[in-house]
């Protein structure tokens, strides 16, 4: 894949450029963090934005450069990201677009791309997280409809969603791979109850979702019955491998205000400091051209590859690296919960855990990539 801009992508760029020279001062202010309803209008509003400029589905449908592009212009120029819309157009929207019928297709993937519904992801649950597959949540068939009952956890954007990218267990005889279905379940359907659970940052941005006797139509299955952990695969290749890849910009771009604020400060003196800094600057250089590798190989095999769990694992110990330092070009005001990059160095923690954990992208990286036998 040749990287340099062709004309058509220069004259993308320069356009994209200009019209969110136009857009971006006319946004509302970013709502609280604590403001999930606010959050919600705030993320499908810029939805709306991108939709009628003609942008909304830049993550699926347009080549990698002009994917890569658009991350970087709107990044470069402070516009929101996909925030409450995460789920819905990084990998529960790209799964039905590879595994889903048309009807189902055309059921869900508009609303996305037009700002005006949320999706959130059941699949984690109190003894099912790194070990997926042993997910208890039952659903059994009556008539038009599979009955679910069961818990999920750590469910992201839950209470302001409007659909559930739900794994439940449809034949608890099978082989625990084999007996899960993957579903899209309505949010608001009787028997859903979402509990907020708040995080060290102090933001409620997921919940326990309690499923009882939820009636979800069987019209609603995405692949076949009991084949959901090949669908599953997909959502989670695209949510390691190229969900994460516009925050891969916004991090470099923190970077460079990190070397500013320190000059500013002072700690630019530290030789230990300046060191740090230009390892990151590596590692983010790297980053991104893993990003432009995984971006281009989503779009060329339809479903991102393994590739994604090597960035998934480097990235997030990145990131925390990087809000690290940004602790100590702070110093003292790092204790601040007000200051710029204090929020982020805590949500950082949570990186190495979410979408899968350090230790099991190793796993798979050992055994899929390296070749190496699988662990017991
Ligand atoms: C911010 C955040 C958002 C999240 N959002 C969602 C969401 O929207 N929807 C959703 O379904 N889930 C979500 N999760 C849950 C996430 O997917 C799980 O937390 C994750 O998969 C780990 O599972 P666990 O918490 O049960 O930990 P466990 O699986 O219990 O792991 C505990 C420890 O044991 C280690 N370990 C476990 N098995 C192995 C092994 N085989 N080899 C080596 N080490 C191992 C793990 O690496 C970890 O260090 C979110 C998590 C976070 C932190």
């Amino acid at each position: 894949m040749d990287l340099a801009d062709t004309p058509e992508d220069a004259e993308f760029r320069a356009r994209l450029r200009e019209w969110l020279g136009k857009v971006l001062p006319t946004l509302p202010p970013k709502p609280s963090p604590d403001d999930w309803p606010g959050r919600r209008a705030h993320d499908l509003g810029w939805q709306r934005t991108l939709y009628d400029a003609g942008y909304a589905d830049v993550h699926w449908a347009a080549a990698p450069t002009v994917r890569l592009i658009f991350l970087e212009e709107t990044e470069r120029a402070g516009a929101p990201y996909v925030g409450a819309n995460f789920v819905g157009l990084l990998h529960a929207g790209p799964t039905i677009a590879a595994e889903g019928s048309a009807g189902q297709r055309a059921r869900w993937l508009p609303p996305i791309l037009r700002g005006e519904e949320v999706w959130c992801q059941g699949f984690s649950e109190p003894d099912a997280g790194s070990d997926l597959a042993s997910l208890r949540t039952r659903a059994w068939r009556d008539g038009d409809d599979y009955v679910v009952s069961g818990s999920k956890i750590w469910t992201s954007h839950a209470e302001v969603a409007d659909w559930c990218e739900l794994l439940v267990r449809t034949d608890p005889t099978a082989a625990k791979h084999r007996g899960i279905t993957w579903l899209a379940m309505r949010m608001d359907a009787p028997g859903v109850t979402v509990r907020p659970l708040r995080t060290l940052a102090g933001s409620a941005e997921f919940a326990e979702v309690f499923l009882d006797e939820v009636r979800v139509p069987v019209a609603h299955r995405v692949g076949d019955e009991n084949d959901g952990w090949r669908v599953t695969m997909v959502t989670l290749s695209f949510e390691r491998g190229t969900a994460f890849v516009g925050e891969v910009v916004a991090c470099r771009r923190v970077l460079g205000e990190l070397a500013r604020e320190a000059r500013r400060n002072g700690r630019w003196d530290d030789p230990a400091l300046r060191r740090r800094l230009g390892l990151l600057d590596a590692e983010f250089r790297a980053l991104w051209r893993l990003t432009q590798w995984n971006v281009s190989e989503a779009s060329a095999g339809g479903v991102p590859g393994v590739g994604g769990s090597v960035f998934k694992l480097r990235y997030s110990h990145a990131r925390q690296e990087l809000y690290d330092t940004a602790a100590d070009v702070l110093g003292d005001e790092a204790l601040d919960l007000d200051r710029p990059w204090v929020l982020d160095r805590l949500s950082s923690l949570s990186y190495t855990i979410a979408a899968g954990t350090s230790q099991i992208q190793r796993n798979i990286v050992a055994e899929r990539i390296l070749g190496l036998p699988k662990g017991r």
